[in-house]
């Protein structure tokens, strides 16, 4: 009976065929550009990622445009792709390697490792795509590929299976053709493995995957144990001027929303009195909005919005770099929190008082 080629040259082959080629980022090694798209693509799905990488792209060409911009413009290019945490780490690390390494890339796993916001899987997919050296990932497609093939049980957050997964990542990665063979796996596990419906009938590792001979794909990677979120509630204080603004102010860092712009949240403190401390008048009218949920990774947030309509002249309590009213047709560059755009969005189009309790999607921030 013929030999069955190794893992990786069936990969390879099938990816020679089948893979995606053209991804705006594989048109480049340098290593900012490779590093700007696995930051995006943690978490954010590719169609979703490429109008913002090009567009990032274009305003912070290199490691000094970012490293050199104002946080608000980066998180502004930022906005709508959530996991807000990536942007700032991403400028802190371009500020790392402005400084400590003269503006280039460090071509090693420790070094690349310890910038923030890049971990193991993220330094190997750099090396590999950037430097042609063998770095090995382990993302959560790569992971569920090959939980599957090898019937690795357990939910990939125990230390235990995560270490197991990393030990057939290090043995099946190839000595040749690093940044193809990761890539092909990225797409192996978004196209045909995927999650729900896995099409076993087109998969070239098909022959030896333990999964497909028990019949039971779906039974890996083990499910994170389930834990009942918490609920906390706020309500977010939308005061709106004559002339239509509405007043944003800027979140500390460290915290939820970090960085970011966002309605004031007053807790249970009455509308009318804070209008009157922020503004120093009476709100002209007050309008309760349906309450409606944000959900973040580790908890619920069920946000309640009130519309004020306030009087104020507006540069009369403004606090510099912390305050602004907010023009929605001038589109300021600056970042807004997931929940904010939203409203933002209904305040524009006055959509919302009637539209009911609305669930959020699912984010982190
Ligand atoms: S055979 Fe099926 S379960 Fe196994 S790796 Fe291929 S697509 Fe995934």
């Amino acid at each position: 009976m013929p030999r069955r080629p190794a893992f990786h040259r069936r990969v390879l082959d099938w990816f020679d065929v089948h893979g995606r080629h053209d991804l705006p980022w594989q048109a480049s090694r340098d290593p900012y550009r490779v590093w700007v798209s696995e930051i995006m693509l943690q978490q954010t799905q590719v169609k979703t990622v490429i109008p913002y990488y090009q567009r990032f792209l274009q305003r912070f060409p290199d490691v000094h445009a970012l490293a050199n911009a104002e946080q608000d413009e980066v998180l502004h290019h930022w906005t709508g792709l959530g996991y807000y945490a990536r942007a700032r780490n991403l400028q802190k690390a371009a500020q790392v390697v402005r400084d400590e390494y003269a503006g280039e890339f460090p071509a090693s796993l420790e070094d690349l490792a310890g910038l923030p916001g890049i971990g193991r899987s993220t330094a190997g997919s750099i090396l590999a795509a950037a430097f042609g050296q063998r770095g090995i990932i382990l993302d959560g497609n790569v992971k569920r590929v090959l939980a599957r093939h090898r019937a690795v049980e357990g939910w990939p957050g125990k230390t235990a299976v995560h270490d197991a997964l990393w030990e057939i990542a290090e043995e099946l990665t190839p000595r040749e053709r690093h940044a193809d063979y990761n890539q092909a796996m990225m797409d192996l596990g978004a196209t045909l493995c995927t999650r729900s419906s896995p099409r076993c009938g087109d998969c070239p590792v098909a022959a030896d995957c333990v999964a497909r001979e028990q019949g039971n794909p779906g039974a890996y990677p083990g499910k994170k144990p389930r834990k009942t979120m918490p609920v906390r509630n706020t309500r977010f204080f939308m005061a709106r001027n004559p002339a239509g603004e509405l007043w944003l102010e800027k979140r500390p860092a460290p915290g939820i929303w970090g960085g970011l712009w966002c309605f004031p949240e007053a807790g249970e403190r009455d509308p009318a009195a804070w209008c009157l401390d922020v503004f120093g008048a009476e709100p002209g009218s007050i309008e309760a909005w349906h309450e409606f949920r944000h959900t973040f990774s580790h908890y619920h947030l069920d946000i309640q919005p009130v519309l004020l309509h306030v009087p104020a002249p507006a540069a009369a309590v403004m606090e510099a770099d912390r305050q602004l009213w907010y023009n929605v047709r001038e589109n300021p560059r600056i970042g807004l929190a997931a929940p904010v755009v939203d409203l933002l969005r209904q305040l524009a189009t006055g959509s919302s008082p009637a539209a009911g309790t609305r669930k959020s999607p699912k984010a982190k921030e």
